[in-house]
């Protein structure tokens, strides 16, 4: 069966401005970083996009490393793309990204031009796509010179290869040296990709503070805490759930699930319980309060997943007791 998205797709989602970039991305984007390499089920893999794009979700984040195996996660998606997606190419935000090992040898790591420019031909032709929406270099390499790296992200935009330039992982202080030389070179940075949730808030420790001030834009991921923020883990751990797949490549693990992270989740899910939400839109509605965070990357497994996350957009105010007691929640 082929696919045609919903004519109601647009009214489904609110979109946010970039920074202070032209490019508006959907307050919820999907990322593919499980769920869409070869160990997991392709139709399943393509319902979950078709659920995305037909609630708005018109951004989908990619990465040269996502699989299993590496590079996986592309091809699944340009199989897709090429099936399912093709006529809808102008409506799409595609983002991949280079900066983890990729290849053997001195070139398919980190953050030299060679590597950098080498990753985003191999992408396009895992997707085939004839250029990305936007392309990030994927953590900071302590070894090559900033200017180079950026340098090769300037490179990579006159080329055609991709419209927009982002970075992710990069603290406060190399995120400003990163701005201020792509700034020089004319392809300014519209985008840093950060981690953030109720459990991991460093980027409120001078990171937001930074993008405020040089108007950058922020997309956050694993918002969900891979899991850990939804009601999946509170009463055991299913055996198809990303703990319990015994994944490798980051995902979270049995032992990360300690009782009292569990025992913090279910005070969370009780307030989520009083807000009328679940605790997955309770957690992303909790990072789409700030108005300086233009989407959040959602993994999803299963199409529910998503159509639950975008129910996050109907109410993301908090009013100053329920942050009290969420902040005393994540304190004790
Ligand atoms: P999340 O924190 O959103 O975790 C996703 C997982 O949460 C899903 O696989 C699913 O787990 C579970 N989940 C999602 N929705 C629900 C729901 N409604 N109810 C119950 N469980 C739910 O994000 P990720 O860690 O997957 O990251 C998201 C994206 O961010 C990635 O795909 C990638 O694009 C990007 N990313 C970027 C990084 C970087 O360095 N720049 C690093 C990591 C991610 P289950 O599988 O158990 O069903």
């Amino acid at each position: 069966m082929s696919y045609t998205a919903s004519k109601h797709r647009y009214e489904r989602m609110a979109y946010r401005r970039c920074g202070n970039s032209g490019l508006k991305l959907p307050m919820i984007s999907l990322g593919l970083w499980h769920n869409f390499g070869e160990i997991d089920d392709y139709e399943n893999c393509r319902k979950i996009m078709h659920t995305a794009f037909s609630h708005g979700i018109t951004h989908f984040d990619l990465a040269n490393n996502y699989g299993p195996p590496p590079g996986a996660a592309e091809i699944t998606f340009g199989k897709i793309f090429k099936k399912d997606f093709k006529p809808y190419r102008d409506e799409l935000i595609i983002s991949s990204k280079a900066g983890y090992k990729m290849w053997d040898g001195p070139y398919g790591d980190w953050g030299s031009k060679k590597y950098l420019v080498a990753s985003l031909d191999q992408s396009l032709q895992r997707t085939g796509l004839d250029y990305m929406d936007i392309f990030y270099h994927h953590r900071p390499d302590p070894e090559t010179p900033l200017e180079e790296t950026m340098a090769a992200l300037d490179l990579i935009v006159r080329q055609g290869k991709a419209l927009y330039v982002g970075i992710s992982n990069y603290k406060p202080d190399e995120a400003t040296k990163a701005f201020d030389v792509l700034k020089r070179m004319g392809t300014p940075c519209i985008i840093h990709q950060a981690r953030y949730s109720m459990f991991d808030r460093w980027v409120e420790d001078g990171l937001m503070d930074v993008l405020g001030k040089e108007k950058v834009g922020c997309i956050t991921f694993s918002s969900l805490a891979q899991g850990m923020l939804t009601d999946k883990y509170l009463k055991g751990i299913p055996k198809d759930s990303r703990a319990g797949r015994h994944l490798e490549n980051g995902a979270i693990t049995e032992s990360q699930l300690t009782d009292k992270v569990i025992a913090k989740a279910k005070k969370l899910n009780d307030i989520a319980s009083d807000r009328d939400q679940s605790l997955a839109q309770m957690a992303i509605a909790w990072i789409l309060k700030n108005e300086r965070i233009t989407s959040v990357i959602l993994g999803a497994s299963k199409p529910k997943q998503v159509t639950d996350a975008i129910g996050a957009i109907k109410n993301f105010n908090f009013s100053k007791e329920e942050l009290e007691r969420i902040d005393g929640i994540l304190k004790g």
